[in-house]
């Protein structure tokens, strides 16, 4: 039994044929900026989210910054952003030059906590001359936030929210999909995402005409009426020809895989919840899964698992393994009155387990009773 982490060969070899034919058209076309693959892409994307604007761009990191530039977001103003998150969430705040805040999250779902947002807020208010503005809402591991209860908190306040959702392309909240939630929302394309390209790629959505215009200006050089005349300091962020072909092929196909998935991660749960603390889906939500991740009692009882599966030759990864406050590149930004006990507890604790839609249930069993039985060995120990 070979088990991927992420089975990205087995979904190519399935769907072979379908993807060399259009990579195949996108060479003989010889096309392999922008062009009609392009735009049907970001039409179907649009579709498929029910937010008006779609705008295709480099990756998920660019995506984020983007939106931050169409809103000119800057010096002196606070951005609020989950404690546990991939990097990229906050590092697009600093490269706008605004201030990144970190905010503790749910224990049980790991995404931002509503009430440490807004202690968070009422802190910046207080003690700092940061003029709060934004809130990145992450739809962790492929959850989407609790954007009803974020947005009671941000509206109290005025505040933006930019929905990552990197991760969270896919899910959904009651019959809305991820990527409508935030007043600018984006997604990458990275290729272990939900939904993956070949390389790099990412997505920007919005309901608002002129920010929409705007983004679209700044990932073509600033762009006004074309390319050769710049009204703005812009980026060059765009999808390539070839990455838009692979995910309109792609994309028949994901709503299958997220299906599947949820049926991997209902078997692990029935299987391992009375022995770790297993993920919470929030009622009314769906998660696309990203990743499955669990949470054991202490770091040695995870440190033994890890080691356990890597001897019967199970893929594991620990995301992520450090709060975000606690990154050297973000040393300068300390507040002394906020705390992140829940980040830094899961960061000690949390552990992914294999996820994609081609992984076998009689696999999802084997990887389950491995660690049943870790565990169980582990607490005959002491
Ligand atoms: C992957 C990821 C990004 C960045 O996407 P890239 O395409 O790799 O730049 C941003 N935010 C989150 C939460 C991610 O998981």
């Amino acid at each position: 039994m070979s088990i991927e982490f992420r089975d990205l060969k087995k979904q190519y070899q399935l769907h072979k044929k379908e993807i060399d034919t259009a990579i195949r058209e996108v060479l003989l076309n010889a096309n392999f900026i922008g062009g009609s693959k392009v735009q049907q892409l970001e039409a179907e994307l649009s579709e498929y989210t029910n937010v008006k604007h779609c705008i295709t761009c480099a990756n998920g990191t660019d995506a984020l910054q983007l939106a931050l530039m169409a809103w000119n977001i800057g010096k002196g103003d606070a951005v609020f952003v989950p404690d546990f998150t991939f990097f990229s969430s906050g590092e697009v705040v600093s490269l706008v030059g605004a201030t990144p805040v970190f905010v503790d999250i749910e224990e049980d779902t790991y995404n931002l906590s509503p009430a440490s947002l807004e202690r968070s807020i009422q802190y910046v208010l207080e003690k700092t001359d940061l003029e709060p503005r934004v809130v990145i809402a992450v739809d962790l591991f492929g959850q989407p936030a609790d954007f009803g209860q974020i947005r009671k908190v941000t509206n109290k306040y005025n505040l933006l929210v930019l929905e990552d959702g990197a991760q969270g392309f896919g899910g959904r909240i009651g019959n809305k999909r991820a990527c409508s939630f935030g007043d600018i929302a984006t997604t990458s394309f990275f290729p272990a995402k939900p939904l993956g390209c070949y390389g790099d790629g990412g997505a920007v959505f919005t309901g608002n005409r002129e920010w929409a215009d705007k983004i679209r200006s700044l990932c073509v050089h600033g762009k006004g009426i074309d390319k050769y005349e710049n009204i703005r300091i812009g980026m060059n962020s765009r999808l390539d020809t070839l990455q838009a072909a692979v995910l309109l092929k792609k994309l028949e196909f994901f709503n299958d895989e997220i299906l599947k998935c949820n049926q991997i991660a209902a078997e692990y749960t029935s299987r391992l919840s009375r022995f770790v603390s297993t993920p919470t889906i929030k009622e009314g939500m769906v998660s696309s899964w990203a990743q499955y991740t669990v949470c054991f009692q202490n770091c040695e009882e995870r440190k033994g698992t890890i080691e356990g599966l890597r001897k019967s030759n199970i893929p594991s990864m620990v995301y992520y393994r450090k709060p975000m406050h606690l990154q050297k590149a973000f040393e300068e930004f300390k507040y002394d009155r906020l705390e992140y006990p829940i980040t830094e507890k899961i960061c000690e604790c949390c552990l992914s387990l294999p996820m994609h839609g081609y992984l076998e249930m009689d696999e999802v069993r084997y990887i389950s009773n491995q660690i049943v039985n870790f565990i169980r060995n582990s607490m005959v120990k002491v």
